[in-house]
């Protein structure tokens, strides 16, 4: 089999442009040349972040900061709000770092909305939340805007914010909103390989860390501050993701910030209209809907035909297109498409004829 044509949410498509990117020589870690790296996109990526803090580089996939938010942050007790697997599985990490835990559940494909954490955070328990903006597995994106209004109320929680599958497709505004850590992979909206982080840590949230004496070294806060202020990593980064990450910058940046954002909710939109056109219903509550990607009903639940997701799967991967057939428990009874990364108009209607194809073929 030839390469498939990736449309699952993650990996995602990875352009020629970054593979070449990726694949520069070496240069040494503490080198000038690095540091001249770094220093060159560091105010890309505080634009890209909407932040003044300094934009940190981990050579861990998003979990690794995930892991290391909790370790950094939380003292007395984390508030998880989960709403699908990944939301849910910050739940059991939380615990398995000795940090005591408590959830915010809503069924999947439900929102997380404000009230619900605002009634959790009164009980005064709190000093962290983690939540994740975009849901991967319900396609649910969570109003984001709306839940970081309740930080002015509890400005001493700390707002965890997982934007693995949103950053740089949804405008997030750092410093304005006053999320205390943004975190995004690599393998994901971004488009590069997998295994590398993204992240800010507010100021507040680097006060906090110095108060915890259990951070550990390799996701330690003010290891990377410190680090970041020279335009250098803790440890030896994965240089080739950073060199990728240069050059998807510049793609970033030509096309424009808005557009880009512009170009995913269109493109969305179009998934959206193409689940329509065939009767499909969506998983995500209305109102919700992801902008990178699409999370389908196969008619189970709407009560209409019921279409095989995997035998429409393995349809549509023999026209040389890899769609996802849901995660955890709505696997089978989902399926999702992405549009995340560099797609376009024209690759998006070449998925949704090989899914109309695909679909036929049933
Ligand atoms: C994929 C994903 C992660 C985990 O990313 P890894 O690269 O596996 O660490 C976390 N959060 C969300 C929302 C994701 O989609």
């Amino acid at each position: 089999m030839g390469n498939l044509k990736l449309h699952i949410p993650g990996p995602v498509e990875v352009s020629e442009k970054t593979y070449r990117a990726f694949c520069t020589p070496m240069i040494g870690h503490r080198s000038q040349d690095f540091k001249d790296l770094y220093g060159e996109i560091q105010p890309q990526l505080q634009k890209l972040f909407y932040t003044e803090q300094l934009v940190f580089l981990s050579s861990s996939s998003a979990w690794g900061v995930m892991e290391g938010s909790l370790r950094n942050l939380v003292s007395k007790k984390v508030l998880c709000c989960m709403c699908g697997a990944f939301s849910d599985k910050w739940l059991d990490v939380a615990k398995r770092c000795g940090k005591e835990a408590d959830a915010l559940r809503v069924d999947w494909g439900s929102p997380i909305l404000p009230n619900q954490i605002d009634e959790k955070l009164a009980t005064g328990e709190f000093d962290a939340i983690t939540l994740v903006h975009n849901e991967t597995s319900t396609g649910v994106m969570n109003p984001l805007e709306d839940i970081m209004a309740l930080k002015k109320k509890y400005p001493d929680v700390m707002f965890i914010v997982d934007s693995v599958t949103s950053c740089s497709a949804v405008k997030i505004e750092f410093d304005r909103l006053g999320i205390d850590v943004l975190l995004t992979g690599s393998q994901k909206a971004l488009a590069l390989p997998p295994g590398f982080g993204v992240f800010a840590v507010s100021p507040a949230a680097l006060e906090k860390a110095a108060t915890l004496n259990d951070r550990g070294y390799y996701f330690d806060f003010l290891e990377f501050q410190k680090n970041a202020e020279k335009n250098m990593t803790p440890s030896t980064p994965s240089i080739g993701h950073i060199y990728a990450l240069r050059s998807k910058l510049e793609d970033i940046f030509s096309e424009g910030l808005e557009n880009r954002y512009q170009r995913h909710a269109q493109l969305s939109a179009l998934t959206r209209e193409w689940a329509a056109k065939n009767e499909f219903t969506l998983f995500p509550e209305s109102g919700y809907e992801s902008q990178t990607l699409t999370c389908i009903n196969n008619g189970a639940r709407s009560g209409g035909r019921v279409v095989d997701v995997a035998q429409l799967q393995k349809n549509v991967k023999e026209q040389g297109i890899l769609i996802d057939g849901g995660y955890g428990k709505v696997k089978g009874t989902t399926f999702r498409l992405s549009n995340m990364g560099d797609e376009t108009e024209e690759t998006m209607q070449a998925l949704y004829t090989a899914l109309d194809k695909g679909l036929a073929q049933l």
